[in-house]
């Protein structure tokens, strides 16, 4: 790559000092491409050892990668921080306008230090930097609103990228989210809290740059055959017409999807909340990130009649996925579709992240059930399965935090459990809540051994489809599958591919890519950078205090029978053993 690349450009933000100051880091693209594998690199070298996750000293480190801009689907950023959820790795990627915006705005990576005395937002123009004063939008009930008002002050409509929290980032919720264009979220770990911790309202984005490529002829040629592939495949075509709401009917027909906290795996009114169902009755639009061609962004129109007035309506426009459904519908038994739309909206305006916060929700209504708190913990509300309006006012406590219960709610299960009981049924796996998959042992050492401790890490649940097929695995080979997949994975999170096109974007189509954009590599190398990559991220955690030895398995897991047999805690420690033996 050249080093006049734009790509190079590091911009370093201090809040406190209001200074910015760009530095040109070849280096760090060469060795790691971009994403995710520049990130951590930021990371490992901006945030102080054992810093306070919500002090100044945590840097929020933004990266895109060389694809950014030039291919179909290369449409994330990847933030990394030390998480105030987990107390050690916090990655997370979002689409919507952020990826392109910072490519144009002419950086590869923005990282954000130090914290401002004054709610401020960030607005970045290209190479103008301006701290502008939010106090005027901290503390609004809602974050669309926070998000509406800066649309109107600051140019680059249509290419700008506006990134903010809502009041659940500002009150330092653990799993508070930054949503990106209103639909697209950098969901789990908490960077919302990290925003909010430095007085940081939202980050604006825009810019008009050209991109450079090596070979003009050779661009267009492999840009063409991904684009048919993604225009084509029967794969994306479903990710258009349902979305990956599209999961719904599938893992709760294998007995795989999480029911009330994971006392079942199927949950009678599945067909109610299914893709199909969402699809026919609610679904007012779809929209695609920026650069792609699929679209799987679904968006439900709620239509709510006024309170006082005849013949008034109010239409929500709510978008819904598969995660948010489990978590806030099968996992709370919530099986009417509009309330489920409901508590999917209170959460959105709220700014938490929906995965987190119906499993927080759901350990509450089981401890409340076994008597572990009472009616003066919730402050008088009985949580029930199934009761959407309770949960709707539930979810706004956690943010408000009006007592110690919901103040320990609003750090997490692993938190909660750990002052109230109920650790056995508390769905935390290294410290993040389950993702709506109970298919086997592969789903959950997956989340367990994942750097970010996600479902994405690494598709557990994938591995225990196959093994469905195929037979059981010894605890040795399901960690080696899955640390094959996750470091492949560094790969795509480095040149910033949706997940969902790793089918399209295989090795060779990745070397194609990069030779396109400046890189010029071999498959064994690039296959290096991904372990690496790793193996980075790794150091990072261990540096911060993670031991897989230390690693919590709830027993509700072992106890709640999954289609994928095999699941005990020996097998898991032996599959835990294997990978830290290959990665420290
Ligand atoms: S497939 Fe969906 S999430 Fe991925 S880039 Fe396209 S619209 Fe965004």
């Amino acid at each position: 790559m050249q080093s006049s690349d734009p790509l190079c450009n590091i911009l370093y933000v201090d809040l406190t000092r209001k200074r910015f100051r760009v530095e040109q880091r070849q280096d760090l693209f060469d060795r790691y491409l971009g994403g995710a594998g520049v990130a951590a690199q930021l990371l490992l070298q901006s945030c102080p050892e054992g810093c306070d996750p919500l002090g100044p000293d945590n840097p929020i480190v933004f990266a895109v990668g060389p694809l950014t801009g030039l291919f179909p689907l290369a449409s994330k950023t990847v933030a990394m921080f030390k998480s105030p959820h987990t107390g050690n790795l916090g990655e997370s990627h979002c689409g919507g306008r952020s990826a392109i915006a910072i490519r144009m705005a002419g950086y590869g990576a923005i990282v954000i230090e130090g914290r401002s005395e004054i709610p401020v937002y960030l607005a970045i123009h290209g190479r103008e930097v301006h701290f502008r004063d939010a106090s005027t939008l901290w503390g609004m009930s809602s974050s669309l609103t926070a998000g509406h008002i800066i649309r109107e002050r600051e140019p680059g409509s249509g290419l700008r990228t506006i990134m903010r929290i809502g009041l659940a980032g500002e009150k330092m919720v653990t799993y508070s989210c930054v949503a990106a264009e209103t639909y697209r979220h950098f969901g789990r770990l908490g960077l919302g809290a990290v925003f909010g911790s430095k007085n940081l309202k939202a980050i604006v984005v825009s810019g008009k740059r050209s991109l450079p490529v090596a070979d003009n002829r050779a661009y267009r040629s492999v840009y063409k055959g991904i684009h048919q592939a993604a225009t084509s495949s029967e794969v994306m075509k479903k990710y258009h017409d349902l979305g990956t709401a599209q999961n719904v009917l599938p893992l709760n027909k294998l007995s795989g999807f999480p029911t009330r906290n994971l006392l079942e795996t199927k949950f009678e009114a599945a067909q109610e909340i299914s893709g199909e169902a969402y699809a026919e009755k609610y679904l007012g639009r779809r929209l695609a990130c920026s650069h792609c061609p699929v679209a799987c962004i679904h968006i439900a129109a709620l239509r709510e009649p006024h309170e006082a007035e005849p013949y008034f309506y109010k239409t929500s426009m709510i978008s819904y996925d598969y995660e948010p459904i489990y978590a806030m519908g099968s996992m709370l038994g919530v099986g009417d579709p509009e309330g489920l739309l409901r508590l999917l909206d209170r959460a959105e305006v709220l700014g938490l992240d929906l995965m987190t916060t119906g499993p927080v929700l759901s350990w509450a209504t089981e401890a409340q059930e076994k008597g572990l708190i009472s009616k003066k913990d919730t402050g008088g509300l009985s949580l029930s399965w199934g009761d959407w309006k309770t949960y709707l006012e539930a979810t706004q406590r956690i943010v408000e935090q009006p007592n110690d219960f919901f103040a320990a709610l609003a750090r997490g299960v692993d938190h909660a459990s750990s002052i109230y009981g109920g650790e056995e049924f508390a769905l935390a796996l290294g410290g993040n809540e389950m993702p709506g998959y109970h298919t086997g042992p592969a789903a959950h050492v997956g989340c367990l051994m994942g750097a970010r401790h996600s479902h994405l890490d690494n598709a557990g649940y994938s591995v225990d489809q196959k093994v469905l097929i195929k037979g059981e695995l010894s605890p040795e080979a399901l960690g080696d599958a899955l640390l094959e997949e996750e470091s492949w994975r560094q790969i795509l999170s480095s040149i910033v591919i949706c997940f969902f096109a790793r089918e399209i974007y295989d090795v060779d189509t990745v070397l194609d890519c990069l030779k396109a954009a400046g890189f010029d590599l071999d498959a064994e190398r690039l296959l290096q950078i991904g372990r690496d990559i790793h193996r980075e991220k790794f150091r990072f955690k261990m540096r911060e205090g993670f031991t897989f030895e230390g690693l919590r398995i709830p027993e509700r897991i072992l106890k709640t029978t999954a289609p994928a047999t095999g699941l005990s805690e020996e097998y898991i420690r032996a599959a835990l053993d294997h990978v830290r033996k290959a990665l420290i």
